[in-house]
C-alpha cells in the first residue's frame, strides 16, 4: 500500500455493524439498504446523484434537547448559541432557531446567514480574531446580544465605532486561559502560542479600561479552547482560570455579568468514549456554578457532526499490487477532513448485500490529483463495485462550509431529513455556474 501519512484512529476500528449500532439515526434494511431515520438514502442518491451531503433534522435537535436538558439538569442558566461555522445552511439554521437557539457567528455572512434564518439579534453572540470594521459597524447596528473581543485593539476600534454610532457594544473579552485542549494541534485555540483571545495576564487590567471606554459595556468573558475534545480536564483547568478572573475582577469592583464558556465538545468518530453532555454541565457547574452568572455556550461539531452523511459512489476499484484502492466520485474537495486534519470517519456501504459482504483492506481514496485525497487507509470493507454507493458518517460538521470547486468539482448537492420527508436545501451548481462569476479580459478577446 501507499507509505504516505493518511487517516488513521487511535482507537480500534469499528466494523460496519458497530458503526450503524452506535447512531441511532441510522439503521440497515435488507431491501431498502441504509435508511437515516426515515428515509432510505438509496432513493436521495437515485433522486440527487452523488456526492451528496444529507442531514438528519431529528438528530440535531434531539443533540440540541440533551445539551440543553443536560445544562437545565444541573441547575445551571444558560443559553447554547450554535457555531454557525460547523454547518451554516439556512435550513440547519432554521432547525435550530425554532428549538430556540441562539447562534455564534465569525464574520458578515454567518450573521447575514443567521438572521437570514430568523435567529433575533438579541440571539447572537459575534466571535473572531478579526473582525472588520464592516463587520463590527454591521454587528453595532444590528445590536447584536454580545461581541466577543479578542485583542486591546479591537476593543480600541469597537469603542470608536460604538462611541461614533451612538450605541453601547455589550463586549465580552475572550481570554486565552494558556491550556492545551489535548486535541488536533491544528483545531487548539487556547494554548499561549495560539492566535487567540487576550493573553490571561493582562485581561483584568484589559476589563478594566474597557469598563472605562466610551462605548463600551463589559459583560463579561469568554473562553474558547479547542474543538473535538474528548476529555473533560482541559475544560475543568480553562473554566477554574476563568473563575478566578471573575473573583480577581468582582473584587475590583467590576460587574461581571456573563461567561461564554465557548465550544469544543467532541464526538465519536471511531466509536471511542466520548463525553456526554451531562460531563460539561458538570465542569461548568464545578468551576462556575456558584458564581452567579449567565451562561452561554457555542457548540458546533456536537450538535451537526453526527447528523450528516456524505453519500459517495464507486467509480472504480483499482488492484494494484499494494492493494486495493476503492475510488469515490467524492473527494477532498467535498470532505476535506481527512485531508486537513488526518480525520478518521466511519465508511458503510448503503447495500445491505455490499454490507454483508467478506471484508479486507481497501484504501478510499477520491478522484483529485493529490495524494492527501485519502478518506480511509486500510479500511476492512467488503467487495465495492462501480457504483456501489457507500455513506461517510459524522460528516455534519466542518463537511460541506469547508467544501471548494477544487479541480473544477462543483460542490455536492445537499438534503435535509425530517422523519419520513426529506427535501433539496442546497442545489448542486451547474459546470457552467463555476465560471458565472469570471471575466477575461476584452484584450484576450480570441
Ligand atoms: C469554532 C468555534 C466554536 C465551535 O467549535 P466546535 O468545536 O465546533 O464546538 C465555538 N466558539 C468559537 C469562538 C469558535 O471559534
Amino acid at each position: 500500500m501507499a507509505t504516505l501519512p493518511a487517516p488513521a484512529p487511535d482507537f480500534p476500528e469499528p466494523d460496519i455493524a458497530e458503526l450503524i449500532a452506535a447512531r441511532p439515526h441510522l439503521t440497515m434494511h435488507a431491501m431498502d439498504g441504509l435508511v437515516l431515520d426515515g428515509v432510505p438514502l438509496h432513493g436521495i442518491a437515485d433522486a440527487l446523484g452523488t456526492p451528496a451531503w444529507v442531514y438528519s433534522a431529528a438528530t440535531m435537535r434531539r443533540r440540541y434537547n440533551a445539551l440543553a436538558g443536560a445544562l437545565a439538569q444541573a441547575g445551571l442558566d444558560a443559553h447554547i448559541h450554535y457555531a454557525v461555522k460547523a454547518n451554516d445552511r439556512l435550513a440547519v439554521l432554521r432547525v435550530f432557531a425554532r428549538e430556540g437557539c441562539g447562534a455564534d457567528v465569525v464574520s458578515e455572512g454567518e450573521l447575514q446567514r443567521a438572521r437570514r434564518a430568523g435567529i433575533s439579534a438579541s440571539g447572537i453572540v459575534f466571535s473572531g480574531v478579526g473582525k472588520t470594521e464592516r463587520e463590527l459597524r454591521l454587528a453595532l447596528t444590528e445590536d447584536v446580544a454580545q461581541l466577543n473581543v479578542e485583542s486591546a485593539e479591537e476593543l480600541a476600534m469597537v469603542s470608536a465605532l460604538a462611541a461614533g454610532m451612538g450605541r453601547v457594544a455589550r463586549v465580552a473579552l475572550r481570554v486565552n486561559p494558556d491550556v492545551d485542549a489535548g486535541t488536533h494541534a491544528k483545531i487548539s485555540t487556547g494554548r499561549a502560542q495560539d492566535k487567540f483571545g487576550i493573553p490571561y495576564a493582562h485581561a483584568a487590567a484589559l476589563y478594566a479600561r474597557a469598563a472605562a471606554l466610551p462605548g463600551i459595556e463589559p459583560v463579561g468573558l469568554a473562553v474558547h479552547i479547542g474543538s473535538q475534545i474528548l476529555s473533560m480536564a482541559p475544560y475543568r483547568a480553562a473554566y477554574s482560570r476563568i473563575a478566578e478572573l471573575v473573583r480577581t475582577l468582582r473584587s475590583a469592583g467590576h460587574r461581571v455579568a456573563v461567561v461564554d464558556c465557548g465550544g469544543g465538545l467532541g464526538i465519536p468518530y471511531c466509536n471511542e468514549p466520548a463525553p456526554a453532555p451531562a460531563a460539561l454541565a458538570g465542569a461548568i457547574k464545578g468551576a462556575l456554578g456558584h458564581l452567579d452568572v449567565r451562561l452561554m455556550l457555542e457548540p458546533g461539531r456536537w450538535l451537526v457532526g453526527p447528523a450528516g452523511v456524505l453519500l459517495a459512489s464507486v467509480v472504480l476499484t483499482k488492484q494494484e499490487t499494494g492493494g486495493r484502492f476503492v475510488v469515490l466520485d467524492a473527494a477532498m474537495n467535498d470532505l476535506a477532513r481527512p485531508a486537513m486534519y488526518d480525520a478518521w470517519h466511519g465508511i458503510v456501504p448503503v447495500s445491505a448485500i455490499d454490507a454483508a459482504g467478506m471484508v479486507g483492506p481497501a484504501d478510499v481514496v477520491g478522484p483529485v490529483c493529490e495524494t492527501s485525497d485519502t478518506f480511509a487507509r486500510h479500511r476492512l470493507l467488503p467487495p465495492l463495485g462501480p457504483g456501489a454507493r457507500v455513506a461517510i458518517l459524522d460528516a455534519g460538521a466542518y463537511g460541506s462550509v469547508m467544501s471548494s470547486s477544487y479541480n473544477a468539482r462543483p460542490t455536492a448537492a445537499e438534503a435535509l431529513v425530517d422523519g419520513e420527508v426529506w427535501s433539496v436545501i442546497r442545489d448542486r451548481p451547474r459546470i457552467a455556474d463555476l465560471w458565472r462569476d469570471e471575466h477575461v479580459p476584452a484584450w484576450l478577446a480570441v
